[in-house]
């Protein structure tokens, strides 16, 4: 009998779902995939909470192969709807509640979008792709993070093996939908892949998030806070360089199997922030060095993870993508972007 990962691997998009495409990585992914892919047509679910700006996609709003339906993925009559209507080949899932901080707050608003909106959404899937013969040419993408695996001392990385251990409401949700993602691959034969990424940065970045947030306080020259003594590492991955890694996976990726998405761009909070607020001097022609002295140290995030690093190998090796932007080239791209793009800084301040 054929086993799950002998199965055909090449899979051909022709009716996305997108879940979550006016938040920071779905915009960067549909403002790049929707021009390039004149025969994929793209609908694309929101509910517009706080972090998603449909203005982001004005450039593409009016393609013919796209199509907005504001909604929540937890309304199951509206997801079998859509199901219905558009027939889709492929569900390419971004929607979450991402903020870490937020879930400390509100932990039930992130069961509520990240597991029940999840389960959901397979349920949805598992009901239109039925009969069985059509699965094989049916994709259930599933974007998760590398906060599912834990926190990390000063050696190792994750790897596709490494167990998981959630710390956060936040990453103990993602590692929950991942699990169900899993568990309708193996009961139902529904066709998953999942990626694990690392923290992304680059534009669209609703400015609660460490990058735009420095930037967006250095503009304005107020304080910048940092957790702890800023110590603690994150591997970072331009947002371009994530959505070409989706595409490859989408396309390319053995089904029923998981890729970790790293960026090589392993660095502490304190050496990250430095960066940024250097090169807000330097494009603004501001004393270099000056914005330092911005930095604030606040109490440490509650369960705060050491440190995240990834072994992205097996995405490397199978399907030979690797990051093209150095933590260097992509923070200059980020810094400028959002000094070129004040007014989408301030109105989403204004959300
Ligand atoms: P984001 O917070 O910027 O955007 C989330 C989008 O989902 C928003 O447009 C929001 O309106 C929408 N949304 C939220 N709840 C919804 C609901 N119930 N129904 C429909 N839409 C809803 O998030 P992001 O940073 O773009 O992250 C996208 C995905 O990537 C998430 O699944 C996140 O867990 C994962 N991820 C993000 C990072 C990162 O660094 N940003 C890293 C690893 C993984």
């Amino acid at each position: 009998m054929e086993t799950y990962s002998e199965r055909s691997q090449v899979h051909e998009p022709r009716r996305i779902l997108i879940t979550g495409g006016a938040g920071f990585i779905g915009s960067n992914y549909l403002l790049r995939s929707v021009p390039r892919n004149p025969d994929v047509s793209y609908v694309n679910l929101d509910a517009l909470t706080y972090a998603g700006n449909h203005d982001n996609l004005a450039s593409i709003a009016s393609a013919d192969n796209y199509t907005f339906i504001r909604g929540d993925i937890a309304d199951s009559a509206l997801v079998a709807s859509l199901f219905d209507r558009y027939d889709f080949t492929t569900v390419l899932h971004f929607a979450a509640e991402s903020h870490v901080d937020r879930s400390i707050h509100d932990p039930l608003a992130f069961v509520r979008t990240n597991v029940v909106g999840t389960v959901t959404l397979l349920e949805a899937a598992r009901a239109a792709w039925a009969p069985s013969s059509s699965l094989p040419m049916r994709r259930f993408y599933h974007i998760s993070t590398d906060e599912v695996f834990g926190s990390l001392g000063k050696e190792d990385c994750f790897t596709e093996k490494s167990p998981y251990d959630p710390r956060s409401p936040y990453s103990a949700s993602k590692a929950s939908s991942d699990h169900f993602v899993r568990a309708y691959g193996y009961t139902y034969g529904l066709p998953f892949v999942i990626s694990n990424c690392s923290n992304n940065y680059g534009p669209y970045q609703y400015p609660e998030k460490l990058i735009p947030l420095t930037i967006s306080r250095a503009i304005e020259q107020g304080p910048v806070p940092i957790y702890g003594k800023g110590e603690n590492i994150r591997d970072w991955l331009y947002v371009e360089d994530h959505c070409e890694a989706i595409e490859t996976i989408l396309r390319s990726g053995r089904p029923y199997s998981t890729y970790l998405i790293g960026g090589d761009g392993e660095t502490p909070n304190l050496s990250l922030v430095t960066r940024v607020l250097d090169l807000v001097d330097e494009f603004l022609g501001r004393i270099p060095g000056s914005s330092r002295q911005l930095i604030r140290y606040v109490e440490d995030r509650p369960g705060h993870d050491f440190r995240y690093a990834m072994d992205y190998a097996r995405l490397r090796r199978e399907l030979g993508w690797r990051p093209v932007h150095t933590l260097e080239s992509g923070l200059r791209k980020t810094v400028r972007w959002y000094l070129d793009n004040r007014d989408w800084l301030r109105s989403a301040h204004a959300r």
